[in-house]
């Protein structure tokens, strides 16, 4: 039954909206007409969608609306290649979402929280705490707004990538509901290969993740190789130790016969050591894993630095001895607070040093 407040339309997977419908008795022609003009023609309001019969369009136009996120502020590298927008949701929290065009092939890096509630203590997003889930709707409009800055240019959206503010497998079934929408066949129709979810490491979410069969490819950030350096940096360590994280990983690797990338922040003295990395390479060894070496975005609230080139290639000769490959992950536009949850808040420090202060 519909509630008194709208249903956003873009919360819904096709099934759901179907479900809608047809509790007003509508058959599913009509369910795909409305998705073909939410997600193919794009519509950017109800009485944009074509072909409706009216009846249908007045129940939608009572019932339900289309939420948009409004962009807040926005940032360019100045290499042109990375494109940082804070978008503000409907109750006045803002969200990041980062558009990479690199060589012809466009990815974004998506929020599914505003905020997280995981704490890593490098990290922007971490050092604000969680504020809310975002919705599926919320999730999938971040992809939709940057479809609609390509679409200007003439690209198209290769890659999405769950990697911005937020952990998505805290907030498990509005992300999987997203992902849902982003590669429905009828809608989006992105390709499941070119979805990567990135997570702290939530080991119930990873097993279900390899149950469900969800089609993402799934990376897993890491960090520390012993539990004691691992919970220093990244506390759901303490919740999830290294030896249940990584059975779920063989599950799910073997469940769903598909590799795992870990992420592997480098710390200049803290993790990126030649020991470090033979920790990392004999607790990987044996998987079908990849590493990406991410050196480290420095943020405002902790003092540590990202390492030296030559300690990268030393930490990546060693775990290739352990025939664990990788790959160096340029956390591009560092000069526009590219990091995860840099750009929310440097924009929160401007705009509190603008405040008027008390005297
Ligand atoms: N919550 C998920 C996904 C978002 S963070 C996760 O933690 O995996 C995406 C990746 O960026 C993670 O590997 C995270 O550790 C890394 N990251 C966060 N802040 C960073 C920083 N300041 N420098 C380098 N990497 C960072
Ligand atoms: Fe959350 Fe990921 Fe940042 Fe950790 S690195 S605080 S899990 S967003």
């Amino acid at each position: 039954m519909p509630s008194d407040t709208p249903i956003n339309l873009y919360d819904l997977t096709r099934p759901a909206l179907g479900e809608l419908l047809s509790g007003w008795g509508y058959r599913p022609h009509h369910r795909d007409v409305v998705w073909t003009g939410l997600y193919r023609q794009q519509a950017r309001a109800l009485d944009e969608l074509q072909g409706l019969r009216p009846d249908l369009r007045s129940r939608l136009g009572e019932h339900t609306r289309l939420g948009h996120l409004t962009p807040h502020h926005e940032t360019f590298s100045s290499d042109g290649h990375t494109h940082k927008l804070l978008l503000r949701l409907d109750d006045g929290q803002t969200i990041e979402t980062v558009l990479m065009r690199f060589k012809g092939r466009a990815t974004v890096c998506i929020s599914t929280q505003a905020g997280c509630a995981m704490g890593c203590v490098f990290c922007a997003t971490g050092q604000m705490g969680l504020s809310r889930h975002l919705s599926p709707g919320e999730i999938v409009g971040q992809v939709l707004h940057v479809q609609r800055i390509l679409r200007e240019s003439g690209e198209s959206l290769r890659n999405v990538v769950l990697m911005g503010m937020g952990e998505p497998l805290h907030n498990y079934e509005h992300t999987m509901a997203a992902v849902d929408v982003l590669v429905d066949p009828l809608g989006l129709a992105l390709g499941p290969r070119f979805i990567t979810l990135s997570t702290v490491g939530v080991v119930p979410g990873i097993r279900r993740l390899a149950d469900e069969d969800r089609p993402v490819q799934l990376a897993v950030s890491l960090h520390g190789a012993t539990d004691a350096e691992r919970a220093a940096l990244v506390p759901a360590g303490r919740r999830w130790p290294l030896d249940e994280l990584m059975d779920a990983c063989r599950y799910y690797i073997d469940k769903r016969k598909r590799r795992i990338f870990f992420e592997w922040t480098l710390i200049a003295g803290r993790n990126d050591t030649v020991e470090h990395a033979q920790t990392l390479g004999r607790l990987l060894g044996g998987l079908d894993a990849h590493v990406n070496v991410i050196p480290l975005n420095p943020t405002v609230g902790y003092d540590g630095g990202p390492s030296q080139p030559a300690s990268v290639r030393a930490f990546q000769d060693v775990l290739m001895s352990h025939g664990v490959p990788s790959t160096v992950r340029q956390r591009r536009g560092i000069d526009i607070d590219a990091g995860c949850g840099q750009l929310k808040s440097a924009v929160e420090r401007r705009t509190r040093r603008s405040l008027p202060t008390s005297p």
